[in-house]
């Protein structure tokens, strides 16, 4: 991997920043980690996901009624994902550490890796966001141009119809393929994985088998291989299409900014802060419905700002950072609604299409 300097001799926004959070949390006398709200959430999400699986396998419905539970069992993994996962994986879910690590080994029970996650997305996505050669986020194949700077084909015109068919078997093919690449190659994207130790080791093959074994086998054993098929590919198609539209909503939207490396070694002009504000987006931040869904990844300036706080404090701090970004002259991108952010996903994904470089 090419090595990436941000200038941040004096980082002027992020000590001011990180000064006005940290007054509000002394002010308030609240703990940075989680809080009731989010155990709450847990204390839903997880056991129905549990009820949902065994449901599928024992209960007595229609086929029309398999389809929708598919699809219910398919978006609360994904929320658990987002609420549980993400927070517990960046250290934020408890002040515990041992919490945080057994939480996030909910990576694993949703079919994919906490190790090899943490490393893709807590150290190269969160630190070099939308930089085309380094973050992994953008590099999703040539099928899919998402900056200027990745290389056009003709049938990037279509990507904004097709990109959705490419989300729907993401999962599919990050749980059965990449994670398997990633772990062989030891490189993600062009960041070498520099050690594996024996417990990651134990633990890939263990919740890769067990993961077989749940979402397959005992599947197939109770409902037949059709059946399980069926439910298997929907649920990954659910999972697929939410995660990868709300992770795109943060980045790959009309109003962020992108950077690019080749082989040498750049020196980037801005503080790493700056950085993150110019190339990350909000979205639907009053819509409580999403906020409470989404875990907090619809307000990822705040999360990539302070990845170690978790979400449930974000509404909170947003206030606190747009008036710091209008102290800078910086700016502070979001989309007043869902919709919006979509739309302006498929609207960029469509000029990228286009090859007017
Ligand atoms: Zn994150």
């Amino acid at each position: 991997m090419p090595k990436i300097t941000f200038n941040n001799r004096d980082h002027l926004f992020f000590r001011s920043v990180k000064n006005s959070v940290e007054a509000y949390f002394q002010n308030n006398r609240l703990k940075k980690t989680g809080n009731w709200k989010l155990y709450l959430k847990a204390i839903i999400l997880i056991p129905m996901g549990i009820t949902t699986y065994i449901w599928l396998l024992v209960g007595d419905y229609s086929w029309p009624v398999g389809i929708l539970l598919s699809v219910f069992f398919g978006f609360t993994l994904v929320c658990i994902a987002f609420n549980v996962m993400h927070d517990a994986c960046h250290g934020s879910y408890s002040g515990k550490k041992w919490v945080n690590e057994f939480m996030g080994l909910s990576m694993n029970v949703l079919g994919s890796n906490a190790f090899i996650w943490k490393i893709k997305h807590n150290i190269i996505h969160h630190t070099y966001t939308n930089i085309d050669g380094v973050d992994d986020d953008i590099a999703n194949g040539p099928l899919l141009r998402q900056c200027i700077t990745q290389k056009w084909m003709p049938i990037h015109r279509y990507q904004f119809i097709y990109m959705f068919l490419l989300y729907s078997v993401s999962t599919i093919a990050w749980m059965w393929g990449t994670d398997f690449y990633k772990y062989f190659a030891k490189k993600i994207h062009t960041t070498a994985i520099n050690k594996i130790g024996a417990g990651q080791h134990f633990l890939f093959w263990v919740s890769k088998v067990l993961y077989v074994f749940f979402y397959a086998v005992v599947p197939v054993y109770f409902l037949g291989w059709q059946a399980w098929l069926t439910g298997f590919l929907i649920l990954h198609v659910t999972m697929g299409l939410v995660l990868s539209v709300v992770f795109q909503l943060a980045h790959v939207v009309e109003k962020t900014s992108f950077d690019a490396v080749a082989k040498n070694n750049k020196i980037i002009a801005s503080e790493w802060a700056v950085h993150e504000v110019r190339t990350t987006a909000d979205f639907a931040p009053r819509n409580k419905v999403v906020s409470w869904l989404v875990g907090g990844l619809n307000f990822q300036i705040e999360h990539h700002l302070f990845p170690h706080i978790s979400h449930v404090h974000y509404p909170a701090l947003s206030r606190i950072i747009r008036k710091q970004c209008e102290l800078f002259g910086l700016p502070y991108h979001y989309y007043p609604t869902l919709r919006q952010a979509i739309y302006s996903h498929v609207r960029l994904m469509k000029q990228l299409g286009r090859n007017y470089k």
